[in-house]
């Protein structure tokens, strides 16, 4: 590309390299289309910012390297705020497994340079100028000129901005600790605590898998009481299922955080001149906050999109990337998350334990937990 102000001309500029835009881009590629994906990040496995919690229903759809999965977990335990009388919900099948997210970032990232993306690291999309999109690099800036632009650029979308895109507005905050554990005989157990004055509109929790221990908190930022991470340092001190773990201190626990959209796919994700995939198009389960299986599924629907319109020479195939009708399937979660963001007290959760207590609310729990249901994309 040259030195001093580059410019490059490809197809589709790609912006963040997070699973939703490694994924479109690498489609895109094999599709024959020049792509270039910016990420700001210098380091595809440094800075993560999720659990990395992978549910049933993308492991069965999509080919992740077993290599990096940890072991499948069946078991969920959930605590009202007194800890007391836990439900405990076990699995025929193995529901969910937790990825080495550095890893994973990483392979996605080799897999789409296969496929012909070129891929620029530490290199910032700043915005839109009149003949092309702006990226700030390593070497100095670079000029863009693409066809088309994808947000892939997470919760906080600068590209949804500049295409005068939907924004997401109702956004949960969460906050990890991540440690290596002594392999025991501890089954594999996902630990959800409902407790508003820890998780203050969401969940608390623990993910052990026997290999490595996930502790955290997430809700709505205004209601932690003395703030998140004061609430995470009051729930890891006393993080159920971990008592007689051994647990290290200092650089041994990685630290993770950050936004999680939670009001649903957003309206208008696409226009003539790009669209948004992952969380910068709200693509998360307004209730359980997973966001990894939406990601993926909207992003393939981003990329046979885009496909169909560089093909055709003209953006109108874009008009059917329609956030308005994708969220239309989420009615039944929207109204779920306004239910837990309505829990406010430790009462009300005690409450709800008493309802979850009962065998339809076991069922309910069960099939939030256990479902078959995913993102549904179609075109
Ligand atoms: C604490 C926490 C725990 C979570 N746990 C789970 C879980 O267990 N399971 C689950 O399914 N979901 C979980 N989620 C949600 C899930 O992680 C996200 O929905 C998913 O990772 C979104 O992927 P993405 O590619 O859209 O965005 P991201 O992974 O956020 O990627 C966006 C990328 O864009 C880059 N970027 C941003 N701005 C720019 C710019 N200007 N220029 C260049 N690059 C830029 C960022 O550096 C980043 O790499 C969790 C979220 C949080 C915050």
């Amino acid at each position: 590309m040259g030195s001093g102000r580059r410019r490059v001309n490809v197809d589709v500029l790609v912006v963040g390299a997070g699973l939703a835009g490694l994924h479109t881009a690498t489609l895109l590629a094999r599709a024959g289309h020049q792509v270039l994906l910016a990420e700001r990040r210098s380091r595809l496995d440094g800075a993560i910012r999720t659990t990395g919690i992978f549910v049933r229903r993308t492991l069965d759809d999509f080919a992740l390297p077993p290599g990096s999965l940890g072991p499948p977990i069946r078991r969920v335990v959930l605590y009202p705020p007194s800890r007391r009388r836990p439900v405990t919900l076990v699995s025929e099948r193995d529901e969910y497994r937790v990825g080495d997210m550095g890893a994973l970032y990483l392979d996605a990232a080799r897999t789409a340079a296969a496929a012909g993306v070129r891929v620029l690291l530490g290199t910032r999309y700043e915005g839109r100028g009149r003949s092309g999109f702006l990226l700030a690099g390593p070497e100095g800036p670079i000029r863009v000129r693409a066809r088309f632009v994808v947000g892939a650029d997470g919760a906080r979308s600068r590209v949804a901005r500049d295409l005068a895109l939907d924004r997401n507005r109702h956004l949960l905050t969460g906050a990890e600790e991540v440690f290596a554990v002594e392999a025991s005989a501890r089954p594999p157990t996902f630990h959800c605590v409902l407790d508003p004055a820890l998780a203050p509109g969401y969940l608390a929790w623990v993910v052990d898998d026997g290999r490595h221990a996930h502790v955290g908190v997430a809700g709505y930022a205004d209601r932690f009481p003395d703030g998140m991470r004061r609430a995470l340092a009051r729930f890891s001190a006393a993080a159920p299922g971990l008592d007689g773990v051994q647990r290290p201190a200092g650089a041994e626990v990685e630290r993770r955080g950050g936004p999680i959209p939670v009001g649903g796919v957003l309206g208008r994700i696409s226009c003539v001149d790009g669209l948004l995939v992952g969380d910068a198009a709200g693509a998360v389960s307004p209730l359980t906050a997973g966001g990894l299986d939406p990601c993926l599924r909207l992003s393939e629907h981003a990329a046979a999109v885009l496909d169909d319109a560089l093909r055709a020479g003209r953006p109108d195939p874009l008009a059917h990337y329609d956030g308005a009708a994708l969220r239309a399937r989420f009615r039944g979660r929207l109204a779920l998350r306004q239910g837990l963001a309505r829990v406010r007290t430790p009462a009300a959760a005690a409450a709800g334990f008493a309802v979850l207590r009962t065998p339809p609310g076991r069922a309910a729990a069960r099939r939030i937990l256990f479902g078959d249901r995913s993102f549904p994309v179609s075109r």
